[in-house]
């Protein structure tokens, strides 16, 4: 076989899908966020930033940026080994009694990212429950399918936040048989939100574990930035809820929280956790003090969804096509990958405004978007260039207006 030439081949049929991603080199300021530069062809411009997962800015936190400088100058830069052999340093074990605060569970335990705490999770449960069925949301991500899959656990997929589909499955499934439901919190390509009340009493009907990423609400929502489960008032009917400090947190890794005996389950068994060096420790207390640090202002969050909320209106009154979204991700619909790449392209060159085209197989072909997700720290000023631009790049491209 032609190696070289069958890689190239895949590549083309990328590019000629209008589905290839480049890679927007940037090079963010700590203190001036959400402006950042960006690096192409040997120059150097500034931009506005839209598009960014450190929805609170926290990546910048000053207390943050001195702890980990702080850490790194005491303890050395990295870990030096996985958890079990010399690698647990006693910035993880603070970490994780923070982040089991956060959700009032006995126990968390860290990764190395969101990604590998829901791989390894769930293919360990999956893997060793006995006989163990998954039911999983139809738009989960990709970290929960290739665990789930990993598992080789019999899966069925119900139809997104769809309770009467999810129902019929669980009825379908002998009820001795031990069963566990993986969904998220808030769905990060279109913004809406599970119904984790009426999905946790469905888990106690038929006698279900449920699984619940909160990467895109920890931080974000509840009085004390636990997520959704919070808000609702149902933290404690979840058996594993899985984040990530990586997004609203704003530095890097992944966790769970649960009971005692299920963490320290996924603590012994689960090859992901064990077989993998720990986070450095100066990351793991910048990550600490930024999961404190918004547990403690509530009005971070009372002034993100205002910024959200400002948004959306905006589009919609200057007929902006803004797809329905109920929470601080405000996706636009473009419905074309090679148009949704133009109107990215043409916004970085033309307007200095960075929002990254979000194609399949991130969402499904002919649902192509822009996703804007707007911080604290975007002001009126910026959110009128972006209308203003965004409006510019539409006509010329003739992209369709709201309906
Ligand atoms: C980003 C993401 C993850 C992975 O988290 P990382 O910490 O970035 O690896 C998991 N689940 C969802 C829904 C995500 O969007």
């Amino acid at each position: 076989m032609n190696y070289e030439q069958f890689f190239a081949e895949k590549i083309a049929d990328l590019k000629s899908e209008g589905r290839y991603r480049v890679f927007a080199d940037i090079q963010r300021q700590a203190g001036k966020f959400p402006t950042a530069f960006v690096h192409k062809d040997g120059k150097v411009k500034e931009i506005t930033v839209w598009c960014s997962n450190d929805y609170m800015g926290m990546g910048q936190n000053p207390d943050a940026i001195a702890k980990m400088q702080e850490i790194a100058g005491g303890y050395g830069v990295g870990a030096g080994g996985t958890r079990n052999i010399s690698g647990t340093m006693h910035e993880h074990v603070l970490l994780e009694a923070e982040l089991a605060d956060l959700h009032q569970t006995e126990s968390a335990l860290l990764f190395q990212s969101g990604w590998v705490a829901n791989l390894t999770t769930l293919s360990t449960l999956g893997s060793l429950v006995p006989d163990c069925v998954i039911i999983s949301d139809s738009k989960n991500h990709n970290s929960m399918i290739e665990g789930i899959r990993h598992s080789r656990a019999e899966k069925h997929i119900f139809r997104h936040n769809d309770l009467e589909d999810l129902e019929n499955i669980l009825k379908s499934i002998d009820p001795d048989r031990p069963k566990m439901i993986a969904f998220e919190s808030v769905y990060s390509m279109d913004g809406d939100i599970a119904p984790i009340k009426e999905i946790c009493d469905l888990a106690d009907k038929y006698g279900a574990m449920t699984f619940l990423d909160e990467v895109h609400a920890v931080g974000l929502y509840g009085p004390r930035g636990a997520g959704v489960a919070e808000r609702d008032g149902v933290m404690d009917r979840i058996t594993i809820i899985q984040g990530t400090l990586a997004k609203a947190f704003g530095v890097i890794g992944g966790y769970i929280a649960g009971t005692k005996a299920l963490c320290d389950f996924v603590r012994s068994y689960g090859t992901g956790f064990i077989f993998s060096s720990s986070m450095p420790p100066a990351v793991a207390a910048a990550a600490r003090t930024n999961v404190n640090h918004l547990k403690n202002h509530n009005e971070l969050r009372i002034r993100h969804q205002e910024r959200a909320a400002t948004l959306k209106q905006r589009f919609r009154d200057a007929g902006i096509p803004v797809m329905d979204s109920v929470s601080h991700i405000v996706p636009i619909f473009v419905g074309n990958a090679v148009l949704c790449k133009q109107a990215s392209d043409d916004l970085m060159e033309r307007h200095n405004i960075y929002v990254q085209p979000i194609n399949y197989p991130t969402v499904e072909r002919g649902t192509e978007r822009l996703r804007f997700t707007p911080t604290p720290h975007h002001t009126d000023a910026h959110m009128d260039q972006l209308i203003e631009a965004i409006k510019e790049v539409w006509s010329r491209l003739g992209l369709q207006a709201a309906a």
